[in-house]
């Protein structure tokens, strides 16, 4: 396991430091190409590669970050590098660009001719400080670099396994369950999870925030009174300005019947920047307000997340976190628990534990639903209720989420029901019936 283990942190010297880079426009209209470079971005210079060792440090830890900022990013002061909108502008974008960070596995090469036409690729110079020094296996890497098996298509795959597209009544709303419904703001996120279920359209730069759409959907909610519940999810929210999220987050709250609404995030684990002071005290305007955090690994689990989950929660916003189950990066025991205990830390309460969707190209994604089941019984009785997750499928077709939980009842022995304890004791019940 990768976690915390102190290891050389091994840079690539070919490549020229970043200089700074002035960013003035609102980030989330910016449709993120494909192919695009930041031009801003690092540029060969050097002709030799060799690796220096700057020092033995857990890459997760504020001072590794601050060596790969003071190597790559010389001329960058802490305050740029603090800041959201030059960490969003300063994306790798590009395999080409992210070579000179890592060494590429010929898997990942090979993934470069179909980045045309799939999920873009995205990596925050934040999140890439966690990659630097660990290997084409690294749990965080596998989630956020492409590699040729995404292309391969199995059978029962699909791009929108979930049947989203159908439960559209407006373009960007999906309205599934009667009681609320799944409010696309636009299809931006700061970093790309290749394992996205939204990947047919995240990251195309085609859901923009358009103010005529948003309208659209605003009326769909305002006209339909059972709605009492409006997820904001995307691509990522909070890539949106503090103004034009304001906006969004007032109109919803003067619609009567919006009880509650909820964000859909990843930003405190890819671009933990973005949780300021500023935001917060914007989103508190807003209870009762709840959030929903993407967390995968415990690495991801640094200083910085700790203090955007704290600033969250000490604005009064209930934190949840959804994690997708993915192979030979979180599949473990293990791992699954220090995640977990990870969160409670951060006061961010384990929700759900999602088997991978059959997307297109995720069969090296997916585990068995025996190991998902492994995995809850492995936490049951062995730690804390609050840190064990409900462990979820999402229906294929767009049948709604169903709980999976191991075979805790085993029936009944007459009027007494059997049931089996996390030491795998039987138990019997006195039912009432
Ligand atoms: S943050 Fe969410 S929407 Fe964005 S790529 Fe990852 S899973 Fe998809």
């Amino acid at each position: 396991m990768h976690h915390k283990a102190c290891r050389p942190i091994c840079i690539k010297t070919d490549i020229k430091p970043a200089s700074s880079v002035e960013v003035n426009a609102e980030v989330d209209d910016e449709p993120p190409s494909q192919q695009a470079c930041c031009p801003e971005s690092p540029q060969p210079v050097r002709q030799r590669t060799r690796k220096l060792t700057i020092q033995s440090l857990p890459p997760d830890t504020p001072t590794a970050r601050s060596q790969f900022k003071h190597f790559y990013y010389p001329n960058i002061s802490e305050k740029q590098w603090n800041d959201w909108q030059w960490q969003i502008a300063n994306r790798v974008r590009s395999l080409d660009q992210l070579a000179k960070f890592l060494h590429l596995s010929p898997e990942e090469k090979m993934a470069a001719q179909g980045l045309q036409t799939k999920l873009p690729l995205a990596i925050t110079p934040y999140y890439l400080s966690l990659l630097v020094g660990h290997g084409a296996d690294y749990p965080l890497r596998r989630t956020v670099v492409p590699v040729i098996d995404e292309f391969i298509k199995m059978p029962g795959e699909d791009d929108d396994p979930l049947g989203e597209e159908n439960q559209s009544p407006v373009p960007g709303l999906v309205h599934r369950y009667p009681d609320r419904v799944l409010f696309l703001t636009l299809d931006f996120c700061s970093t790309y999870c290749r394992y996205c279920t939204r990947s047919r359209m995240v990251g195309h730069g085609r859901l923009f925030f358009n103010r005529r759409r948003l309208e659209n959907a605003l009326e769909y909610i305002r006209r339909t009174p059972t709605i009492r519940d409006v997820l904001l999810s995307g691509g990522d929210p909070l890539t949106l300005g503090d103004a034009r999220l304001d906006w969004l987050l007032t109109r919803l709250r003067q619609i009567k019947h919006v009880e509650i609404i909820r964000i859909g995030t990843k930003v405190p684990a890819v671009l933990p920047q973005r949780i300021t002071p500023q935001l917060v005290r914007m989103l508190r305007r807003h209870h009762p307000l709840w959030m929903s955090l993407h967390f995968t690994h415990p690495d991801e689990c640094t200083p910085e997340a700790y203090r955007a989950c704290q600033r969250l929660a000490d604005a009064g916003i209930p934190l949840g976190s959804q994690t997708v189950l993915l192979s030979r990066i979180n599949d473990s025991v293990e791992t699954m628990r220090s995640l977990m205990h990870h969160l409670l830390q951060m006061r961010v309460r384990p929700y759900y534990l999602y088997q991978c969707d059959p997307i297109s190209g995720s069969a090296h994604f997916r585990t068995s639903v025996d190991k998902g089941l492994e995995i809850i019984r492995g936490l049951r009785g062995f730690t804390s209720g609050y840190a064990i997750p409900t462990y979820v499928i999402d229906a294929p077709g767009g049948g709604g989420k169903i709980p999976l939980t191991p075979d805790y009842y085993q029936g009944r022995e007459g009027s007494a029901v059997v049931l089996k304890n996390y030491e795998d004791k039987t138990f019997h019940y006195p039912d009432v019936c």
